[in-house]
């Protein structure tokens, strides 16, 4: 029973997923060990070495090992832990495919980085406020352009969820952020109107963190419930999305 390896169609390879599983389950794989090269892999699982290679694909995919650039026979591939990587990858394509709609990412967005801003009232992380200052600061440079901005926006709103210290929520939204961050840009840019934008997002993250930073959830929480909407409203009026937006 695994999500990499589903039980039917049974194929060559799920012996090795199910064993990677396991053994990062266990702790006997863990961040930064190597597995073994690619011939090994072949005769300990008794399959070939092309089927090796497929599950390396998707182990690389998902964001569970790195395969090494220019990659020899006998170099294995090295665990890493990037689950927001796998995660925001196939978000995207599944937006690009209008399977999932950006309407309903920007909800989650909501809806978890409210419950954030309220949740972090109860933690003192001082070095997470100050992460998430130097980020606003940084957006407050005066000949900024919208795609650094952009870039520190998404990392703020990082910072922010961050104080509310669960890492299951963090890698969601960095995969949200990820998965949206081409469209917003897109959007922003063809506003036309980035100074004025700009001035607007400014102030309403500034709103934000002195709210965060009063360790004031219920206002922190308003605050960015209306700033994510006002953005997805702007973008929806870049992109004439009617149907799929809100008024606007
Ligand atoms: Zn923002």
């Amino acid at each position: 029973m695994t999500d990499l390896a589903p039980s039917s169609p049974k194929r060559t390879y799920d012996a090795l997923l199910q064993d990677v599983e396991e053994g990062l389950r266990s702790g006997r794989f863990k961040t930064g060990d190597q597995l073994p090269g690619e011939r090994i892999l072949a005769e300990k699982y008794g399959i070939s070495r092309a089927s090796v290679r497929e599950a390396m694909r998707i182990l690389d995919v998902v964001g569970v090992i790195r395969s090494p650039s220019g990659a020899g026979p006998k170099s294995g591939a090295v665990f890493v832990s990037e689950p927001s990587a796998g995660l925001s990858s196939t978000l995207r394509l599944h937006i690009a495919s209008n399977r999932l709609a950006v309407k309903d990412i920007v909800e989650t967005r909501i809806l978890l980085e409210t419950w954030a801003a309220q949740a972090a009232v109860q933690h003192d992380n001082p070095q997470g406020i100050q992460r998430a200052r130097e980020l606003l600061m940084g957006m407050d440079a005066p000949d900024i352009d919208y795609e650094t901005f952009h870039t520190l926006d998404a990392q703020f709103h990082l910072a922010l969820s961050a104080l509310a210290g669960n890492t299951v929520i963090d890698t969601v939204m960095d995969s949200l952020s990820g998965s949206v961050r081409g469209y917003i840009k897109e959007a922003l840019v063809s506003l036309g109107q980035w100074p004025v934008v700009l001035a607007e997002l400014r102030a309403h993250h500034h709103a934000i963190f002195a709210a965060v930073e009063d360790k004031n959830g219920g206002l922190a929480a308003d605050l960015l419930r209306k700033h994510i909407g006002w953005l997805y409203d702007q973008t929806t009026n870049a992109h004439s999305l009617g149907a799929s937006g809100g008024e606007g």
